[in-house]
């Protein structure tokens, strides 16, 4: 069987087999990108799951929604615990979790104020989690055609489907057409924005540079990544623009940064190695870093709340039965 029929699938507060977690076909996301989501991650520790910026990662999500009119139907705290309990349901460690909002059956208006005042209940929120496989692959990255949605087209630092459009087209044209794992794309001005689901960083002379807010998602690991390399004596320009051709001639190393690849070395772009082409050593001590910071491992100052755990109780089932 497949391993995901045997995931259930926080949805409306009640626990679904994975395949009966479906949406109605007239759902106003499925035909207008009204959604929003996240992607969080769990990490087996000795002292139990911990999950990743889980506060961080709501608060997006709720101003993801927000940003395009959803009234959230839950609180904060509400999301936050529901979160951990599906991670615990499913006995989950090194995982994925997706939380997506979503609009219902309400079609024919775009108006999405209109349609939630007409529609009391139809905005919905599922959560799915599913174990993580890490990546492994030599991240060579080619320029694409696409570029990132300026932000007087959508908001930009939120994370909604529809968007996302954009960042499918970037990745499969890197993947078919130039053969590398991933892509780069440019802002509208020409300049270097980030990856199709990561924040680029490059290193030269020692400095770490990453673009500015203003036309990227500012992922909250490369938020983590700035303040560790603070932490670590490593200058950070983090309000500079810069254009491939800056990147090409100028870095010795270069980075993305992502919830799901964390800190991952890039060694080509448009098929010119950067640096040696291979990790570097800043990267190779961020990255080191970093996976001790979501393991609770390593505390940076104002950070204490960054890492929780899911609560070990012996009740799984029960919560089960009783969400039914
Ligand atoms: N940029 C884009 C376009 C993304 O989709 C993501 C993934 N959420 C990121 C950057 C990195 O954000 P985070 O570090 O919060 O996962």
């Amino acid at each position: 069987m497949n391993q995901q029929n045997t995931l259930q699938v926080w949805v409306n507060e009640k626990y679904v087999p994975y395949n009966q977690a479906t949406v109605p076909i007239r759902s106003h996301t499925l035909h207008y990108g009204t959604g929003a989501f996240e992607g969080i991650r769990s990490y087996e520790t000795p002292l139990g799951t911990a999950v990743f910026r889980l506060n961080d990662h709501v608060n997006r999500l709720f101003y993801s929604a927000e940003s395009i009119g959803i009234q959230m139907p839950y609180t904060r705290e509400d999301v936050a615990k529901a979160i951990l309990d599906t991670l615990q349901v499913n006995r989950i460690g090194n995982g994925y979790i997706r939380p997506i909002v979503f609009v219902g059956d309400v079609l024919y208006h775009l108006n999405l104020a209109k349609n939630q005042r007409d529609n009391p209940g139809s905005v919905n929120l599922a959560i799915i989690v599913g174990p993580f496989n890490y990546f492994d692959v030599d991240m060579k990255v080619h320029v694409s055609r696409w570029r990132r949605i300026p932000p007087d087209c959508v908001p930009v630092e939120a994370k909604l489907t529809g968007p996302y459009v954009t960042s499918t087209l970037a990745a499969t044209e890197a993947g078919e057409f130039y053969r590398v794992p991933e892509a780069l794309q440019l802002d509208i001005n020409g300049n270097v924005a980030e990856g199709p689901g990561e924040n680029l960083f490059i290193v030269s002379g020692r400095k770490l540079k990453t673009p500015p807010r203003g036309f990227i998602l500012p992922g909250l690991t490369r938020d983590a990544v700035i303040q560790l390399a603070k932490f670590r004596g490593i200058e950070v320009d983090d309000q500079h623009h810069f254009t491939i051709d800056e990147v090409m001639n100028t870095a010795d190393e270069a980075l993305f940064s992502g919830t799901a690849i964390e800190v991952y070395p890039i060694i080509g772009i448009n098929r010119k190695p950067v640096g040696k082409g291979e990790m570097g050593e800043i990267t190779a001590l961020l990255q080191r870093d970093y996976a001790q910071l979501v393991r609770g491992q390593l505390m940076l100052p104002g950070a204490e709340e960054w890492v929780s755990f899911v609560p070990k109780t012996a009740t799984l089932d029960e919560k089960v039965q009783a969400s039914l």
